[in-house]
């Protein structure tokens, strides 16, 4: 089993979903981890002291909105201070909104890109130089399939899903042979709140329950029929994280029941 134990790991969007998912299967393997993102303050402590009491490592929380740069900067020096390194940077923060281009609203464009993209390049920013200084790291970005193929009424998330999966490729370039990989993981549907958003709006547009609507979401582009799991996602970032994974650079890994196959 990979160990963990002594790196830091810090995981963007963290208070829910995959981020929620992915911190804990690292803190499982024994890193220290920083969570991020928004949502009930009682709630999210409730999480941090979790982790610290059932997995026995350090867990911290800073609440940088992602699409802040000097947020961002903030927290990458917040978890360096309190935790000592920034060994394992998981960009995952995203959010999603759908309407077709004509109707697209600027705002929710900007946000979009800033959040799901931009806040990738400001995070490792601050983090290559700690990386580098210990000759290590790993850096592993959330896209979707989003960042392989497209859909309608997507255009921001695929632009900017598209483009998380072209940093990573220029990221890997740069720290080849550092002992910094950097690798992107590109789910297919997975039941977080994000997709339950979704859900709920084929439900109404269709008027169907959210059962069916959630079995009409899968069979469209999902052959698995099943959603994935946020452990399984976690699970393959401990993975890039091990030393069997230290010449796994510059790649984007679907995670999709199929999707990309057809
Ligand atoms: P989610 O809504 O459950 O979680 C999103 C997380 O990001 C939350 O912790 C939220 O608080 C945080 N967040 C949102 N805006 C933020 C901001 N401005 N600053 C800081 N944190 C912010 O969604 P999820 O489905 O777990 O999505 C996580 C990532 O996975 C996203 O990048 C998403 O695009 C990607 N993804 C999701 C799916 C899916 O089917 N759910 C598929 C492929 C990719």
């Amino acid at each position: 089993m990979t160990s963990l134990a002594g790196r830091v790991a810090f995981v963007t969007g963290s208070t829910s979903g995959i981020g929620l998912g992915i911190a804990r299967a690292l803190a499982r393997a024994g890193a220290d981890v920083a969570l991020n993102g928004f949502g009930d303050a009682a709630e999210i402590e409730g999480l941090r002291v979790s982790l610290e009491r059932e997995l026995g490592v350090r867990a911290r929380y800073h609440g940088a909105d992602m699409s802040r740069p000097a947020e961002i900067a903030a927290a990458v020096a917040f978890v360096q201070a309190e935790l000592g390194s920034l060994d394992v940077l998981v960009n995952n923060a995203g959010i999603q909104h759908t309407a077709r281009i004509e109707e697209f609203p600027t705002a929710k464009w900007d946000a979009i890109l800033a959040i799901n993209l931009s806040s990738a390049f400001h995070t490792v920013q601050h983090a290559l130089p700690l990386m580098r200084a210990r000759a290590w790291g790993r850096v592993i970005n959330v896209a979707s399939v989003h960042g392989l193929v497209a859909s309608p009424m997507k255009a921001a998330y695929v632009a900017a899903k598209h483009g998380l999966v072209g940093f990573t490729k220029v990221l890997a370039l740069e720290t080849a042979g550092s002992g910094v990989t950097a690798n992107a993981i590109c789910p297919g549907w997975v039941l977080t709140p994000l997709v339950e958003k979704q859900i709920d709006a084929l439900a109404a547009e269709k008027n169907l329950t959210r059962e069916q609507a959630s079995v009409a979401l899968l069979s469209a582009k999902q052959p698995s029929a099943q959603f994935v799991a946020a452990d399984e996602l976690g699970q393959l970032a401990v993975f890039l994280c091990s030393d069997a994974a230290r010449s796994m650079t510059g790649v984007s890994l679907p995670v999709d029941g199929g999707w990309t196959a057809q």
